[in-house]
C-alpha cells in the first residue's frame, strides 16, 4: 500500500481515511464483510495483468497455463463446497451472474415471478429500474402481512395464475430461512425453472447452516463477497446439462476477460470456506444477529417477522416515529454503519424508507461475540433515542471507537 501513498497522495489519503473509518468504526451493513489479509492480497497480485478470455484450457490468449490452474482451483473448491456439478467462478458481480442465469433459462418478454423489491427481493429480481423488469414481465410475490414471511402458498397461487419461465427465490433482506424444496415443488407444478440467488445467504449454506438450494434450483447464482466472505464478485452454480450456455452467458454473452486475480482471491476464499474454523465463523454470525435481535425486541423495538434465522435482521422503526433516513444518519455520526430499507407494504419512498437493515458477518469477522452484541445494541438505542443531539452522538463515536479498535480488522 505504501507506493500509493508517495505517487498518488490524494487517492492514498481517501483510501488511508476509509480504513480509519473501517477499523475506529462498527460495520452493520448486511451485505458487507471482512476479507482475510490472504484474499485481499491475492486480490491486489500480478493476475489482475493477464487477459484470459475463455475457460481453462479454451482461452482466446496465449500465457494462459498459470491462470488456467488458478482458475480451476477456484471451480474445484466451489463445487466441493456447494456439492454442484457445474460452476463458472468469472462473474464480476453478483448482478452479472443474474443477467447470465436469466439469458440461459429465459427469453425475452417472458414472464418472470420475483420476490418484490419493498419486501426483500434484488433489484435484478424484476425492478423496473433494473434491467430484469425491462427485458421481462415482471410479476412479484412478497410476505404476509401477519407473519412478514414468505406465503408459500400465495407462491403458488401467483404462480398458477401468471404461468412464469422462471421463478426467482433469494433476497436482499429477508430474515428467516427459505424453503428452496418448496420453491422448487412450486415450479415444477406450473413447468417454471426455478432461479435461486443465494448471495445473502451463501455463507451459512456452505457451512450447512442453512438449507441448500443446488439440489434444488435449474439455476444458482451468489455473490462471493457477502456472508461467504470472498472478495466482491459472483458466481453460477447449476448441473453440466445448462452448463454451456451459461458459460456462453457470461462470456461472450454479456463479459470480455474475467478479473483473474478476483478469480484467484475467490480460490483463496474458498480454502478458507472449506476449513473446520469456518463453520465456528458462520454459526458464530447466527449467534450473534440473535443477540442483536433480542436486545433489540427487549427495547420495544419492531423486527420484520419478529426475528431472525439467518445473519440479517429488518428493523422497523414505525412504532418508534423515526424514518430509516434518519436512523442511518444518527447511526453514522454514532460510528455505526447501516443501510435504511424499505419494509414490507412501504409507505415512504425508497429515500427515506421505514427500515433500517443490519447483519452480523462484518462485526463477528472482527471477532466480536454474544456479549459484544449487547454493546453494539446498546449503543444503537442509544443513539436512536437522541437522533437530533449531535454532541451526545459525538460521544458515543469515541466510545464506538475505543471499543472497535480492540478487535483487529485482518486477524485470520
Ligand atoms: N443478489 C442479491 C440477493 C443481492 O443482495 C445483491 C447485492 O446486494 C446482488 C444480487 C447483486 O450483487 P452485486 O452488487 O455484486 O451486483
Amino acid at each position: 500500500m505504501d507506493e500509493v501513498f508517495i505517487q498518488d497522495p490524494e487517492v492514498g489519503r481517501s483510501i488511508f481515511q476509509e480504513i480509519d473509518r473501517q477499523t475506529g468504526g462498527l460495520e452493520l451493513i448486511a451485505s458487507e464483510n471482512f476479507v482475510s489479509t490472504a484474499v485481499r492480497q491475492t486480490q491486489g497480485s500480478v493476475l489482475t495483468h493477464k487477459y484470459a478470455e475463455g475457460y481453462p484450457g479454451k482461452r482466446y490468449y496465449g500465457g494462459c497455463e498459470y491462470v488456467d490452474v488458478t482458475e480451476t482451483i477456484a471451480i474445484e473448491r466451489a463445487k466441493e463446497i456447494f456439492g454442484a456439478e457445474y460452476v463458472n467462478v468469472q462473474p464480476h458481480s453478483g448482478s452479472q451472474a443474474n443477467m447470465a442465469a436469466y439469458y440461459a433459462i429465459a427469453n425475452a418478454g417472458d414472464t418472470v415471478l420475483g420476490m418484490d423489491l419493498s419486501h426483500g427481493g434484488h433489484l435484478t429480481h424484476g425492478s423496473p429500474v433494473n434491467f430484469s423488469g425491462r427485458f421481462f414481465d415482471v410479476k412479484a410475490y412478497g410476505v404476509n402481512r401477519e407473519t412478514g414471511r414468505i406465503d408459500y402458498d400465495n407462491v403458488l397461487e401467483l404462480a398458477k395464475e401468471h404461468k412464469p419461465a422462471v421463478i426467482i427465490a433469494g433476497a436482499s433482506a429477508y430474515p428467516r430461512e427459505i424453503d428452496f424444496a418448496k420453491f422448487r415443488a412450486i415450479a415444477d407444478e406450473v413447468g417454471a425453472k426455478l432461479f435461486v440467488d443465494m448471495a445473502h445467504i451463501a455463507g451459512l449454506v456452505a457451512a450447512g447452516l442453512h438449507n441448500s438450494p443446488v439440489p434444488h434450483a435449474h439455476v444458482t447464482t451468489t455473490t462471493t463477497h457477502k456472508t461467504l466472505r470472498g472478495p466482491r464478485g459472483g458466481m453460477i452454480l447449476s448441473n453440466e446439462d445448462l452448463g454451456k450456455k451459461l458459460n456462453s452467458q457470461i462470456f461472450p454473452g454479456i463479459q470480455g476477460g474475467p478479473l483473474m486475480h478476483v478469480i484467484a482471491a475467490k480460490a483463496v476464499a474458498f480454502g478458507e470456506a472449506l476449513r473446520p474454523e469456518y463453520k465456528v465463523y458462520q454459526k458464530q454470525v447466527l449467534a450473534n444477529a440473535k443477540t442483536l435481535g433480542q436486545a433489540l425486541l427487549d427495547e420495544g423495538f419492531d423486527l420484520v417477522s419478529g426475528g431472525t434465522d439467518n445473519h440479517l435482521l429488518l428493523i422497523d422503526l414505525t412504532n418508534k416515529d423515526i424514518t430509516g433516513k434518519d436512523a442511518q444518519l444518527a447511526l453514522d455520526k454514532a460510528g455505526i454503519t447501516t443501510n435504511k430499507n424499505t419494509v414490507p407494504f412501504e409507505t415512504r419512498s425508497p429515500f427515506v424508507t421505514s427500515g433500517i437493515r443490519i447483519g452480523t458477518p462484518a462485526l463477528t469477522s472482527r471477532g466480536m461475540k454474544e456479549a459484544d452484541m449487547q454493546q453494539v445494541a446498546a449503543w444503537m438505542i442509544d443513539a436512536l433515542k437522541h437522533i437530533d443531539n449531535d454532541a451526545y452522538l459525538a460521544d458515543i463515536h469515541k466510545q464506538v471507537t475505543a471499543f472497535a479498535r480492540q478487535f483487529p480488522l485482518f486477524a485470520w
